[in-house]
């Protein structure tokens, strides 16, 4: 298994929050990094962070419900890079916290397209990279939504279903020297919590007192869990939920 430091890494939704950290992190360690997203500006200023702490990286735009430009994502690691070794499927949306008889079809649809298909996308176009090029490690980000009712159902099936996705993956790529885990978050200090808690400070509070620790997570906490997890430290983990999360659901 190849060292980060001499690995080219991908990320998807890397333009903020626990992507952008988990890029900055991989540049840290030394890998080249393509940082993706569908906000131009938050991938370019990522890929600029980077830069500025003398690590490599390129932004490429690919929403993950394109296949086209997931296939383009994994084109740019290989013309720019000469390769792919590790991924972190991390791009996703939030639910609205509302009731499961209360979406409709098209809410459904677009919350698994985005959170669920899109790592399959993602998956997909990697390991037939990482096949040829004799093993790799990919990261998906699932949620303690993942493993537990802590979100509303649609959001709760799709991170149910990427913890799916990364155990079969496991089983069928174990032979090609492919690792995959998939790393669930508590409640993350992100732009995508930071909304919800300006729309109900109240509730937000609520959410704080009930974490053990008694906060929210740092997005670079994710960030260290996902490199880990890419790194030789973790040769013996495949195929798992990675729970990181304050303590939330140790209770
Ligand atoms: P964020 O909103 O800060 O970042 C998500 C990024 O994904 C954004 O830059 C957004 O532009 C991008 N994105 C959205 N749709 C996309 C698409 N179709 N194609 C490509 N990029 C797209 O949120 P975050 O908190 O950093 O969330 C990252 C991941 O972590 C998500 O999958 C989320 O479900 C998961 N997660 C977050 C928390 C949390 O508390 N923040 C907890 C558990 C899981």
């Amino acid at each position: 298994m190849k060292g980060i430091q001499d690995g080219v890494a991908i990320v998807t939704g890397g333009g903020s929050g626990i992507g952008r950290q988990s890029s900055i992190r991989f540049a840290e360690e030394g890998a080249k990094v393509v940082v993706s997203d569908i906000d131009d500006d938050g991938g370019n200023e990522t890929v600029e962070m980077i830069e500025a702490d003398g690590g490599e990286a390129t932004f490429v735009r690919t929403d993950v419900t394109d296949v086209d430009e997931v296939h383009e994502l994994v084109q740019t690691a290989i013309a720019e890079y000469g390769g792919l070794d590790f991924a972190h499927n991390n791009a996703g949306i939030a639910d609205e916290g509302t009731r499961l008889a209360e979406y409709d079809d098209a809410q459904w649809d677009r919350m698994i397209d985005v959170n669920l298909t899109g790592v399959w996308r993602c998956m997909k176009a990697e390991i037939l990279e990482m096949v040829e090029r004799g093993g790799g490690a990919i990261v998906n980000t699932s949620s303690v939504a993942g493993v537990s009712a802590n979100g509303s159902a649609h959001y709760t099936a799709s991170k149910h279903g990427v913890i799916g996705l990364t155990r079969r993956a496991t089983v069928d790529y174990a032979d090609d020297g492919i690792r995959f885990n998939a790393v669930c978050p508590g409640v993350i200090d992100t732009p995508m919590v930071q909304q919800a808690g300006e729309d109900n400070t109240e509730e937000m509070d609520r959410i704080t007192a009930g974490i053990p620790i008694g906060r929210l997570g740092d997005p670079r906490e994710i960030a260290d869990t996902v490199v880990w997890l890419c790194s030789e430290e973790s040769s013996y983990v495949m195929g798992q939920p990675i729970v990181v999360d304050g303590g939330l659901l140790a209770q």
